[in-house]
């Protein structure tokens, strides 16, 4: 094989190992990528502050409606077990009954409201709960399969970098040198010559470089400086 065809080949080798390795770091991207699980783990726990703070509200809302039945109970029991005789005092207590029933009727409106609320937020945190397990349960198999496609990888990568090895061994450092230096500068450092066409630049060679390419000798490309090959 031509010196030219020998570095087209290492050419493919090194494209390939370029493409692998790509697609390592896009895995290894992945896999270190937990945002939605964490943003949905973050909205799971103030929820669930949001329904703790709820039920406090309650409770203690609970409590003062306990203290406030337990004050017109005693309001009450003054007015009707005959010991207040006097009138003036007894329209008082009437008067503190009829607030205290007031009272009574808009704070077991505001818990009534309180509860339905506390409801709807304890279906939500379960919901979002049964949603964040799933989500890990997702990432779980997610990470374990491309923790098995990393490997595959890797195990690829390696076959190719051992014949990237053989192909390089025989070559001489100055060529490869030049190799190196036109992939660096143009991507690819070996073009194919089709109908006499450089297929690197598109550009017609003349007649006589067509020859020594055809002859095996190492030629550049005088436009695009790239190595030439025919098959
Ligand atoms: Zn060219």
């Amino acid at each position: 094989m031509s010196l030219a065809g020998q570095l087209y080949k290492l050419q493919q080798v090194d494209l390939e190992i370029q493409k692998k390795q790509q697609t390592l770091n896009e895995i290894e991207n992945h896999l270190a990528d937990n945002k939605d699980l964490l943003t949905a783990g973050s909205k799971f726990t103030a929820q669930e502050q949001q329904l703790a703070e709820a039920k406090r509200k309650q409770k203690e809302m609970e409590w003062e409606l306990e203290d406030l039945q337990e004050k017109m109970k005693q309001t009450n029991h003054k007015l009707y077990s005959g010991k207040t005789k006097n009138p003036k005092e007894l329209v008082n207590l009437e008067n503190e009954a009829r607030s205290f029933k007031s009272k009574i009727v808009k704070k077991e409106d505001e818990l009534l409201e309180l509860m339905a609320q506390v409801e709807e937020m304890e279906a939500e945190v379960k919901a979002r709960s049964k949603e964040v397990q799933k989500l890990q349960r997702e990432w779980q198999q997610r990470q374990e399969s491309l923790k098995q496609r990393k490997v595959e990888v890797e195990v690829e990568l390696n076959r190719l970098s051992e014949m990237r090895q053989e192909l390089a061994q025989p070559l001489d450092s100055e060529n490869l040198r030049l190799y190196e230096q036109l992939r660096m500068t143009r991507g690819q450092a070996v073009a194919k010559v089709e109908q006499g066409r450089c297929l690197g630049c598109r550009i017609t060679l003349p007649t006589s470089q067509w020859q020594r390419v055809k002859a095996g000798d190492l030629v550049q490309c005088n436009n695009c400086n790239r190595i030439l090959c025919v098959e």
